[in-house]
């Protein structure tokens, strides 16, 4: 799923921000992002952009210069991300919709390609980028999680609900496959070929992965997050690379394995999931409370040493429901 970087939005909540006089806090969906008093009243349509939005190098977004350029991929641009002014959160931007130039919008509508909206994207490294031997193969999902503050029309429904909750580890999306005799390593986006020097394939190489997926004798992915030296920025400080599971993944019946079968193959295969943080989690009243709850230590913090863990992944037992919690600690710290 596309992520909607700028969309049509309404105005759901305005509140003042104690000892500021000239900006306020603005709700929309489950966001919050500080904004100029009396620019824009509850109810009001506006245009939202998400944090990773990339705006292009416009007349109209200079005001971005001083707190936002950034190159991407050698393009100029303006980078919205988490900040906070005056101890209030602030994620996103609001645009005027007059932005449109008089386009018949609905509400809800992404509006990313008519502003030159891209998601920015951090440049990759040579040994996690390898060698595409083709796309990502059609037969698996790819992975991918929707932000919680995107969900806050069904958050009251999601509470009827009994969750399992794992960490997000911050690394690279990895999925390892056999099907019909052929063991396949890719990337968030690409199947890569074998090569000496990529990272995804040698940790497949390391866990003994081709005859591991084979020895199953069935058609089968497993997708997990490759974390160590030169995946991100590292932040659990391991030695080389190693992968933690999160997905098992029947290829034949087009279907995820439950959690209790995903914990006994991963066991079998003597290889490490995500860790596991609640096998019964129930959501709390608000989408403001879920987000203190993502934050805390991560599991994988060198000894001594607190990590900001990214955030949670919380998945309905019947799997059928799964969504992120980003810490918001861990983003005001990206860079
Ligand atoms: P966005 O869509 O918000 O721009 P993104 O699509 O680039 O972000 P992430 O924010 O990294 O991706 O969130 C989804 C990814 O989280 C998955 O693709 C997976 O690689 C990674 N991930 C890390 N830990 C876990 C976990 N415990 N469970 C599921 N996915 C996880
Ligand atoms: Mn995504
Ligand atoms: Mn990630």
């Amino acid at each position: 799923m596309e992520r909607k970087l700028a969309s049509t939005v309404v105005i759901d909540d305005l509140q003042p921000i104690e000892g500021a006089d000239l900006i306020e806090v603005a709700t929309v969906k489950g966001w919050k992002l500080v904004v100029k008093k009396n620019e824009y009243q509850v109810g009001d349509h506006a245009i939202y952009c998400e944090i990773d939005s990339f705006l292009p190098e416009k007349e109209e977004f200079e005001f971005l210069r001083k707190t936002s350029f950034r190159k991407m991929a050698g393009i100029p641009g303006f980078r919205l991300k988490t900040i906070r002014l005056r101890g209030q959160i602030s994620q996103g931007l609001l645009l005027p919709v007059s932005v449109l130039s008089g386009y018949a919008y609905t509400l809800g509508e992404d509006v990313s390609a008519m502003l030159g909206i891209v998601k920015y994207e951090p440049p990759v490294p040579a040994s996690l980028a390898g060698v595409a031997r083709g796309n990502f193969p059609s037969f698996i999902p790819k992975t991918d999680e929707e932000r919680v503050q995107n969900l806050s029309k069904v958050y009251e429904k999601y509470r009827q609900h009994t969750f399992y909750v794992t960490e997000k580890l911050d690394g690279s999306s990895a999925t390892y496959y056999y099907r019909d005799g052929v063991f396949g390593v890719c990337s968030r986006n690409y199947d890569l070929e074998e090569t000496p020097d990529n990272s995804f394939w040698k940790v497949a190489r390391e866990l003994d992965l081709p005859a591991k997926l084979a020895a199953l004798g069935k058609n089968i992915a497993l997708q997990g997050e490759l974390i160590g030296e030169g995946v991100q920025k590292n932040p659990y400080c391991i030695l080389a690379q190693t992968v933690r599971f999160f997905n098992v993944f029947d290829i034949d019946t087009s279907t995820y394995l439950s959690l209790e079968t995903f914990k006994e193959i991963i066991q079998q295969l003597e290889l490490q999931h995500v860790p596991i943080l609640d096998e019964a989690f129930t959501l709390p009243e608000t989408v403001d409370q879920l987000l203190l709850t993502a934050e805390g230590a991560s599991v994988l913090s060198p000894a001594g040493k607190h990590v900001e863990r990214e955030g949670l992944v919380i998945r309905s037992t019947d799997r059928r429901i799964s969504f992120k919690a980003i810490s918001n600690k861990f983003l005001l710290n990206e860079n």
